[in-house]
C-alpha cells in the first residue's frame, strides 16, 4: 500500500481492518483501530479475530466466515474488549473482498458506547417517568396544545372507567370521550378543556361532580420545555369526602340559622308579651306605694323590686334576640366620650352608693368616639354596674379614656376594685346566660349583661376585652374606632 493511501486510511474517520479469510488473522490496522483497542495499531498485525471480538456471537460469526458459510455482514452492532479489558459499543460492517487480486475480509468499525450510553440514559428517565405517574396518587393526563393524548396513567383510566379496548387504542378522541362520560355535566368539563386549550399558559382548577356521585378536583398546568409551553398536565384527584363534609357542614349551618332565627324572632314576640303585663303591674304597684299603708309597704317594695328585675331581663332578652335577628338599628356618629362617661355614671351611682361603691372618672374632654351613643352608654351602664357588684365593701370604679394606640381607636377602661375573675372564665364572661361562680349569691344578675356589651361593641366595629386578678379587680378594656 503506499503512503498516501495509508495515511488517507487513518484520517477516514473509524476503525478499518484487513483480515485472512482462512486464518482470521489481522494484515491490516489503521490508526483508528488502534484507538479503538487502546494501542498501538501495529500490535494488532497477527492477531486472530477470535481474540479481538470476544462476544459469544461474534465467535460464531467469525468461525461462520472462516467456513466460507457467509461473506459477512452489512451492518453489525457487538461488543468488543480493548486490550486493557475495556467493553465498547461497535457498529461494524465486514466484507469480503478482492484486494490486489486477493479475497481479504474488510472489517470497518465505529465506536458508539458514547451514544448507546445517551439512549440508556434516555430510556432509563422515560421509564423512571412513567414509574413517576404511576406511583402518584392522583389521576394524571398529558395532552399537547391540541388535545392529543400525550400520556395518561392507571389511575386515570381507572377514574374514568375506561375500557381495555380505549386504553389499548391509546386513541385521543376515544380516551377523552370516555373521560367526558363520566362527568354528570359533560358540559362543564368541555368548558374547562377549552379553557386549557386557550390559555395554556394559566394554570386552572375546578372541583366537577361525577355521574357516579364523586367529587374530583380537576386541575390543569402547563408543561414547560425549555421555557416554552408544549402542553398541559392535567390531574385528577377525588375530594367526594371534602365535599360531603362541607355540604354536612353547609345544611347543619343552614339549620342552626333558620333554629337561631326562629329563637329570636320567638324571643323578641314573647319577650314584648311579657312586657306589657309586667309594666302594669310595676304601675300599679307604684300607685298603691303613694297610699303608704305600712302592712303593705315591704309587700309592694318586694313586687316592685321583683318587677323590675324582670324587666331588665325581658330587655336584655329582647336586645339580644333584636341583634341575633339582625334587626337592630345602631346610629353610628361621633360622640363625646365625656358626655357619655357622665351620663352612665349619672344613672349608676344609686346602685353604687348601696353598695357602698365610689366612681370616679379621668376623662379628657375633647375625646371623640364613632359610636351609637345610647348603645355606648348601655354598655358602660353595664360595666360600671358590675364593677359595683362585685366589688368588695367601700370599693371604688373608675373610669378611664384616653387616645388607643394606634390613634385610629380610643380606648375606655372601667377598672373595679373587687372579686375579680378566674382566668378560666374569660372566655365564658361574654356568653348568654353565664354566671361566674365568684360572686356571691345575693348579687342580682341575669347573666345577660356582658353577652349585650360583647355584642353591642362588635356591631359598633370596636372590641372589649377583660384583665382580672382574682380578690383584686378587673379590668374591662373596650376599643372604639375614634371620631
Ligand atoms: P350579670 O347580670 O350576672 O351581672 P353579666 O353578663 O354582666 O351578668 O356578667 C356575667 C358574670 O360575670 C357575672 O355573673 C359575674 O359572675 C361576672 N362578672 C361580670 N363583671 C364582673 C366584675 N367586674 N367583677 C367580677 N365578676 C364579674
Amino acid at each position: 500500500m503506499n503512503k498516501y493511501a495509508a495515511e488517507l486510511l487513518d484520517v477516514c474517520g473509524q476503525a478499518v481492518l484487513v483480515v485472512d479469510p482462512d486464518t482470521l488473522l489481522v494484515e491490516y490496522a489503521n490508526a483508528e483501530t488502534g484507538m479503538l483497542f487502546e494501542c498501538n495499531a501495529e500490535t494488532l498485525l497477527g492477531r486472530s479475530m477470535f481474540d479481538l471480538d470476544t462476544g459469544l456471537q461474534e465467535q460464531f460469526f467469525w468461525e461462520e466466515i472462516r467456513s466460507g458459510l457467509t461473506s459477512g455482514a452489512p451492518r453489525l452492532e457487538g461488543t468488543l474488549r480493548t486490550l486493557r479489558g475495556l467493553e465498547r459499543h461497535v457498529v461494524k460492517t465486514v466484507s469480503r473482498r478482492t484486494l490486489a487480486g486477493r479475497t481479504r475480509i474488510v472489517v470497518t468499525a465505529r465506536d458508539i458506547s458514547s451514544e448507546r450510553a445517551a439512549e440508556e440514559l434516555a430510556a432509563r428517565s422515560a421509564s423512571l417517568f412513567a414509574a413517576t405517574l404511576e406511583s402518584t396518587a392522583d389521576a394524571l393526563l398529558v395532552l399537547d396544545l391540541i388535545d392529543r393524548v400525550l400520556h395518561f396513567n392507571r389511575n386515570f383510566a381507572k377514574t374514568f372507567g375506561l375500557s381495555l379496548e380505549q386504553i389499548e387504542s391509546r386513541e385521543s378522541r376515544s380516551i377523552l370521550e370516555g373521560a367526558r362520560a363520566g362527568f354528570d355535566t359533560p358540559e362543564a368539563w368541555d368548558a374547562l378543556l377549552t379553557l386549557g386549550r386557550q390559555e395554556p399558559e394559566t394554570a386552572h382548577r375546578q372541583t366537577l361532580a361525577l355521574s357516579d356521585g364523586r367529587w374530583l378536583d380537576c386541575s390543569q398546568r402547563p408543561q414547560n420545555l425549555h421555557g416554552q409551553v408544549i402542553g398541559r398536565i392535567w390531574s385528577f384527584s377525588d375530594v367526594t369526602d371534602r365535599m360531603r363534609r362541607e355540604e354536612a357542614l353547609l345544611a347543619a349551618r343552614d339549620a342552626a340559622d333558620s333554629a337561631n332565627r326562629a329563637k329570636s324572632q320567638f324571643l323578641s314576640a314573647m319577650s314584648h308579651e311579657l312586657r306589657t303585663p309586667l309594666n302594669a303591674i310595676l304601675g300599679f304597684s307604684q300607685l298603691l306605694e303613694l297610699d303608704d299603708l305600712p302592712s303593705q309597704r315591704e309587700s309592694l317594695q318586694t313586687i316592685r323590686q321583683a318587677g323590675e328585675h324582670l324587666l331588665a331581663l325581658i330587655d336584655e332578652v329582647l336586645d339580644l334576640a333584636r341583634i341575633e335577628a339582625g334587626r337592630i338599628d345602631l346610629r353610628i356618629q361621633q360622640v363625646s366620650v365625656e358626655e357619655v362617661v357622665a351620663e352612665a355614671i349619672a344613672l349608676t351611682r344609686p346602685l353604687a352608693q348601696q353598695h357602698d361603691i365610689e366612681i370616679t372618672a379621668e376623662i379628657p374632654s375633647n375625646l371623640i368616639a364613632m359610636a351609637d351613643p345610647r348603645r355606648l352608654r348601655q354598655v358602660l351602664i353595664n360595666l360600671i354596674s358590675n364593677g359595683a357588684k362585685y366589688n368588695h365593701q367601700l370599693g371604688t370604679v373608675t373610669v378611664r379614656a384616653r387616645p388607643g394606640s394606634p390613634a385610629t381607636c380610643v380606648t375606655i377602661e372601667i377598672a373595679d376594685t373587687g372579686i375579680g375573675i378566674p382566668a378560666e372564665d374569660f372566655d365564658k364572661l361574654f356568653q348568654p346566660f353565664s354566671r361566674i361562680p365568684n360572686a356571691p349569691h345575693h348579687v342580682e344578675g341575669t347573666g345577660l349583661g356582658l353577652a349585650l356589651v360583647w355584642r353591642l361593641i362588635q356591631l359598633m366595629s370596636g372590641n372589649v376585652r377583660v384583665e382580672s386578678e382574682l380578690g383584686t379587680g378587673s379590668r374591662f378594656i373596650v376599643e372604639l374606632p375614634a371620631g
